[in-house]
């Protein structure tokens, strides 16, 4: 068993960090953050870093706990289906829930970070920035720290580590020299680059604001968050090589040209867009897999243990479960730190693995299959069965966003539905033409009721 640690000591104050930081504090520990970025509340941020979040139920459960959600109503906006923009600027509805309260929150990263990190300095959380850890003694918990600002090194003496420190985590680095870690990670060959639709006149929207926007176009995408000041972020998903690719988008007039062409009616609302487009970096995505997370005194949390691509906009949903779920723990067996973060990796990797699986296979469903009739159909007839048997047909798009069932379950849940689907939308033209009889035989057959959370 370790000691009773008087402080833990978290790298990295993105998101789960400060959350998970302030939690503690409430708890009685003494907490410790070092960041390598200057404080985004006195510095301006840097590019890549203003991307809006999608927060959903499990994030919005950790944010409750911590008492912050409803302090937040002010900087989020509900979405409450997604709009697609069709290449002739056509536009399709699609609720993503059958009840009011089934809305995905647009916030923007920087808004919610600075909201977290407030709430954790006030609870006496210490914030020490431009600290970059640069690696760690597992043996020890002896921390090697670099200040960003002159270059100096020292060492930190830590009790116990939680390495929050993102996709790229420095803890986890010094994890793969171990005997036995297990690491994978795979890049999409596609990447992103964050762009802005202006407010209008007056501060207005210039799109429907209760929306997450998607201009589906089969290989590729554009989607636009709602921001509370009047603007949208805007992510372009594009493959870096090949046709229709960041490779092929060289120069202001090429970039103009491809909008024009592929997403009118956002071009015409973009008037900085090759400014925007070649100011901003072009990022990538990748999914991380990784096991043991923990290593003596030291845990990976958040996207450091489990980095997912964006598509199911649950990255930071799942790593706020994280945090709830190991308080709870902590709760439990406090100090026994072995068994909490044993417990923590058993209660979470397989979750952590299906979000994963399932985030890289909703890209295709929102660059390409949400522009398909009939996989409008499809949804309609899901929202259909959910309505008839709430506590045996949940789709899974409910079940991970606005619910908190487990992520394995709903995958599992989820696969057995598509079956089900496929097997009564064959034919189908409406929902009107459903085949209620086949429904209830194939529904009670091979789904059992739902424990909802
Ligand atoms: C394009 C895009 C869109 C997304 N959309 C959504 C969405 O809609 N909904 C959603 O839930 N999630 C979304 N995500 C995912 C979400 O952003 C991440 O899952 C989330 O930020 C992870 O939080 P974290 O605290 O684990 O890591 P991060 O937020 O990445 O924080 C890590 C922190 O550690 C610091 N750090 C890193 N290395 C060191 C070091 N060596 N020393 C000290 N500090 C260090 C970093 O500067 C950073 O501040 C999206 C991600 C992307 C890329």
């Amino acid at each position: 068993m370790m000691r009773n640690p008087q402080t833990i000591t978290l790298i990295g104050a993105g998101l789960t960090g400060p959350l998970l930081g302030l939690e503690l504090a409430r708890r009685g520990f003494n907490v410790e953050i070092y960041e390598r970025r200057p404080d985004m509340r006195r510095a301006k941020i840097s590019a890549g870093r203003s991307i809006n979040l999608a927060v959903s139920a499990r994030g919005i459960h950790a944010l409750n706990r911590a008492g912050l959600w409803q302090s937040m109503q002010n900087i989020v906006i509900p979405m409450k289906g997604r709009m697609m923009h069709s290449i002739a600027s056509e536009l399709t509805f699609q609720p993503y829930g059958r009840a009011e309260w089934e809305v995905i929150n647009s916030v923007s990263r920087a808004d919610l970070n600075i909201a977290i990190m407030n709430a954790a300095e006030s609870r006496g959380v210490k914030i020490d920035f431009q600290q970059r850890c640069t690696g760690i003694d597992l043996k020890t918990g002896q921390l090697r720290m670099r200040d960003e600002r002159d270059g100096t090194e020292r060492s930190i003496d830590a009790e116990v580590v939680i390495g929050c420190d993102g996709s790229a985590s420095a803890i986890r680095g010094e994890m793969l020299k171990l005997n036995r870690f297990n690491f994978s990670q795979e890049y999409l060959d596609y990447g992103y680059k964050e762009l802005t639709v202006p407010a209008g006149p007056g501060g207005k929207h210039l799109l429907e604001p209760h929306a997450l926007h998607i201009w589906p176009r089969g290989n590729y995408m554009l989607i636009a968050l709602p921001n509370v000041d009047g603007t949208f972020a805007c992510i372009l998903f594009l493959p870096f090589e090949g046709r229709d690719s960041f490779a092929q988008l060289t120069s202001p007039s090429l970039v103009r040209e491809f909008f024009q062409s592929r997403f009118p009616d956002a071009f015409a609302m973009m008037p900085q867009l090759e400014e925007n487009f070649f100011a901003s970096p072009t990022g990538a995505m990748v999914t991380v897999k990784c096991s043991p997370w923990h290593a003596k005194d030291a845990l990976l949390l958040g996207d450091a243990a489990h980095a997912i691509v964006p598509f199911f906009g649950q990255g930071i949903n799942c790593g706020f479960e994280d945090c709830t779920v190991l308080l709870e723990l902590i709760e439990v067996h406090a100090p026994d730190w072995e068994r909490i973060f044993s417990d923590f990796e058993l209660a979470r990797k397989a979750n952590t693995d299906a979000i994963a699986d399932m985030a890289v296979k909703n890209f295709i469903e929102m660059r390409d299959r949400v522009a398909d009739p009939r996989f409008l159909l499809r949804k309609r007839v899901e929202l259909a069965l959910e309505a008839k048997y709430p506590q045996l047909f949940v789709p899974k798009y409910s079940m991970v966003t606005f619910h908190r069932i487990p992520y394995a379950t709903a995958k599992r849940r989820g696969e057995i539905q598509d079956r089900i689907l496929t097997d009564l939308c064959a034919g189908l033209n409406s929902v009107d033409e459903l085949n209620w009889r086949k429904a209830d035989e194939l529904i009670t057959a091979e789904v059992s009721p739902l424990e909802m959370a």
